[in-house]
């Protein structure tokens, strides 16, 4: 899920139109004098609410007329013509997200500790950031200009969060009424506008379960290819989530739900040709099954959302112990990950920058380092890095690392922060220190709880790297 930041935006009163950030130099844009801040409202006469409105009434156009608030209280109408495909040169403010209406049982707002930076609390529920950047929302507020927009705008696909097909639990999960849950009428609507969804389960034992569950994997398969995926991904509870209507999820319950959906998968792949339900990595690793194969997941079409996420990097790690023996290679230039959800058109702030600007990893010349990651992770990492070493003489190690902030039963990585890494420095050993990038948020260098990076990387003794997938295996890649 793409986070963002909140800033005075979330609560000021919001003027139309979209706000340009920042123009190119020698770009059209700058030599139409547009500035940031300035405010562009109209495109050939039609209002702009947002940078998908203004893509959507400038695509394919060459005569164009901008209405323009500018920066200095005047207004200005620009008419101009540009080549086709040419790029304006303009950045925009990010979409600030409309918030969800509902008093969802597990929402993760309830799990976070009070002091958890402020984006964390923010309930989205935006059908832009479910098209931009494959957010879900539950569509249970979803409006009538809402309806229209993904419809005429091809908004397509749309990530749904639909918990369970029957209302009254569907209902009871959300913590709405009954009619505001039944979104049958507008599924139906958007499928039959073609725009393509991906569900998503939250997996509540003893609420939306068993019978309940597979009513919800069998309602939602009938509407294939339409509806392309679902995922269904255990609750994760934190030591905050207190409501005693919540069960925990346990390894006997993740081996019952194995049982249970590998056989409505068996029966998906005969009738629909794939896989289509799809269990989170979480339910495998709980239960202590094996990881589904590659042909399971298919294209991975909910990766991002933890599901097969562990089959990719053992397919990418396969492919690192299959290359000939040789000395350990250095960290090269990361090949960075696909993002797979994420539109193309999205505006995605990246900490990248930073990552560059990380000095020639001494790391190449060493066989002796750290890789930290979450607990429920740690198992797999540590089998394949121990292959590695044999195969190499690699002294690397592993340390799974207790998530102590939020803590419940939360083990996956990507939800450590600052301050459980830095609960490790005493036990980490070797030349250098590797950390899941998916620690650090997407637009500014800080962990979870708020620590810098920086600062992070100032306590430790020898360097720390944040590496994905593909910086992991081009650090660990022999030179032939
Ligand atoms: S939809 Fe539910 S889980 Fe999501 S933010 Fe709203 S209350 Fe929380």
């Amino acid at each position: 899920m793409y986070e963002f930041a909140v800033t005075p935006a979330v609560t000021q009163l919001r003027r139309p139109g979209v706000i340009i950030t920042d123009v190119a130099p020698e770009s059209l844009a700058e030599e139409l004098e547009l500035r940031p801040n300035d405010r562009i409202v109209r495109v050939n006469g039609r209002p702009i609410r947002d940078y998908l409105d203004f893509r959507f009434q400038t695509a394919g156009e060459t005569d164009l007329t901008f209405r323009v608030k500018k920066v200095t209280g005047e207004t200005w109408d620009i008419e101009f013509e540009r080549d086709e495909g040419e790029d304006f040169g303009l950045m925009f403010e990010q979409i600030v997200p409309r918030q969800c209406a509902n008093e969802c049982l597990f929402c993760f707002c309830k799990g976070n500790p009070e002091d958890a930076r402020p984006s964390l609390f923010v309930r989205d529920e935006d059908i832009r950031l479910s098209f931009l950047y494959g957010n879900y929302t539950t569509l249970s507020s979803i409006t009538e200009d809402e309806m229209k927009r993904i419809i005429e705008q091809r908004l397509s696909p749309q990530y749904v969060s639909v918990h369970a097909t029957d209302l009254k639990t569907r209902a009871y999960l959300l913590g709405v009424d009954e009619s505001r849950a039944d979104i049958s009428d507008k599924l139906e609507r958007l499928l039959a506008a073609d725009i393509e969804l991906h569900a998503q389960v939250v997996l509540c034992p003893e609420i939306n379960d068993g019978k309940i569950l597979e009513k919800t994997l069998r309602d939602l398969a009938a509407f294939y290819p339409k509806v392309v995926s679902t995922a269904v991904v255990p609750v994760a509870l934190t030591r905050y989530n207190t409501d005693e209507r919540l069960t925990r999820v346990t390894p006997e319950f993740c081996r019952r739900t194995i049982r249970e959906v590998e056989t409505l998968q068996k029966e998906f792949r005969k009738t629909l040709g794939v896989t289509f339900a799809f269990l989170g990595d979480e339910i495998y690793l709980k239960a202590g099954a094996d990881i589904p194969s590659k042909r399971h997941y298919g294209n991975y079409p909910q990766i991002e959302d933890g599901v097969g996420m562990v089959r990719s990097f053992l397919t990418a790690f396969g492919g690192l112990l299959s290359l000939p023996p040789a000395v350990a290679g250095g960290l090269t230039r990361r090949s960075g990950s696909i993002n797979r959800r994420t539109h193309f058109a999205a505006m995605v702030p990246n900490n990248a920058k930073k990552a560059d600007l990380q000095p020639p990893v001494t790391a190449g010349s060493s066989d002796f380092g750290t890789f930290l990651t979450g607990e429920m992770f740690a198992p797999v990492l540590s089998a394949q890095i121990d292959k590695y070493n044999a195969m190499t003489g690699s002294r690397h190690t592993v340390l799974a690392v207790p998530n102590t902030y939020f803590g419940g039963d939360v083990s996956v990585a990507g939800l450590l922060s600052g301050s459980d890494f830095l609960a490790m420095k005493g036990k980490v050993a070797g030349d250098f220190v590797v950390i899941p990038r998916i620690t650090i948020k997407s637009d500014e260098p800080i962990f979870i709880d708020g620590m810098s990076y920086d600062e992070l990387k100032m306590q430790f003794p020898v360097p720390l790297f944040d590496l994905d997938t593909d910086g992991l295996v081009e650090l660990l890649k022999r030179e032939n």
